[in-house]
C-alpha cells in the first residue's frame, strides 16, 4: 500500500515543502508541493533527487 506525505527540506535555507509517496516503508515518487505557500510548488533538481540520495542504489520511478 502507498501514502502520500507531505515533508520539508531541512538541509537547505530555503526549505521547499515536496510530497513524498511511501510505499513499504521506503520512499518511491518525490514531487514538489504545489500549496505550500513559501516554495508554492519550487523544488530544485537536488529536491527531486532525494531519493536517490536517500536510496543511492536504488531505482525509482519517473
Ligand atoms: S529543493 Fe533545492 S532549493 Fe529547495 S530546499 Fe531542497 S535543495 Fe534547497
Amino acid at each position: 500500500m502507498e501514502k502520500w506525505f507531505k515533508t520539508g527540506w531541512v538541509l537547505c535555507p530555503q526549505n521547499c515543502s515536496i510530497e513524498v509517496l511511501v510505499e513499504s516503508n521506503k520512499v518511491v515518487k518525490v514531487q514538489p508541493d504545489k500549496e505550500n505557500p513559501r516554495s508554492e510548488g519550487y523544488t530544485c533538481r537536488k529536491g527531486l533527487n532525494v531519493i536517490y540520495h536517500q536510496y543511492p542504489r536504488c531505482h525509482f520511478r519517473a
